[in-house]
């Protein structure tokens, strides 16, 4: 048993906004899909149209991206948030995107309806508080080499700024296989479910980073109970400039969810 502030709690994500009138995500499945990264104004507004038409409320991209490496694309930063707004407003979307730092911290929470905060800064305690004393759903990732235990303190440091919107999400921890781009630890859902209460949704494409097995790790995160999941979708996967070999085209995303449904 982890001792925690969450235990015997009720939880509920509520969340009202001009799009979806209190809704609690809660009841429902919280699908999530969209791009790694925000590349341009074209890219994203095709891909929220698609969520849109297949019914998906909930829109993913990055903005900030933190990168393995600095030689990469690390995303279209102010550029890509104010691209996201635009999209988010002309389409009728939720998004979630990833605040990196205090200062994107303060900049996303104007424009998105959930906050990321990525497997890389789960430890980070500064930024867990600073997203503890704002009022949207933050959406908590695994540290990629984190216990459960420190998963859990990490989102009690969210909390105990008064914050008690958290979502947590699986992403995959670092194993001695390097088959996958990580191992999708699946008995963290039922675990996570005792120990909190809170909701909790898998990643399948960090979780794996393989394109071929974003299906069945969907299918079996929701058979174990996941309240969601959040996948890297993009028209055309090859071309994305991140994470492509993890990324889904459309056909197979909308047929993923038509498996889970
Ligand atoms: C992401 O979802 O964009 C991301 C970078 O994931 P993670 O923090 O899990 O690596
Ligand atoms: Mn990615």
């Amino acid at each position: 048993m982890i001792e925690n502030i969450f235990r015997n709690k009720k939880h509920s994500i509520t969340l009202s906004n001009e799009f979806v009138p209190k809704n609690d995500w809660h009841k429902e499945k919280l699908i999530i899909g969209g791009p790694c990264a925000i590349e341009s104004y074209e890219q994203l507004l095709d891909i929220a149209q698609f969520m849109k038409n297949i019914g998906v409320k909930v829109l993913r991209g990055g903005a900030y991206k933190p990168r393995t490496s600095p030689h990469t694309f690390q995303g279209l930063g102010d550029e890509g948030l104010k691209i996201l707004s635009a999209v988010r407003k002309q389409i009728g979307l939720l998004c979630v995107t990833e605040a990196i730092d205090e200062k994107s911290l303060e900049k996303v929470t104007e424009v998105a309806d959930m906050i990321q905060i990525g497997s890389r800064n789960m430890q980070n305690f500064s930024l867990l508080k600073e997203a503890g004393r704002q009022p949207k759903p933050v959406l908590l990732k695994r540290g990629m080499a984190a216990t459960i235990q420190e998963w859990i303190h990490a989102a009690e440091y969210i909390a105990t700024q008064g914050n008690m919107n958290i979502i947590l999400c699986e992403r995959g921890i670092r194993s001695f296989d390097s088959y996958t781009r990580n191992v999708l630890d699946i008995a963290a859902i039922p675990i996570i479910k005792q120990e909190t209460g809170l909701p909790i949704i898998v990643d399948p494409s960090h979780g794996t980073g393989l394109r071929s097995l974003i299906r069945p790790m969907s299918l079996a995160a929701m058979a174990a109970g996941a309240d969601g999941l959040i996948i890297e979708v993009h028209r055309y996967p090859d071309q994305s400039i991140s994470d492509s070999i993890q990324t889904i085209d459309f056909q197979e995303f909308e047929s993923i969810l038509y498996a889970i449904r």
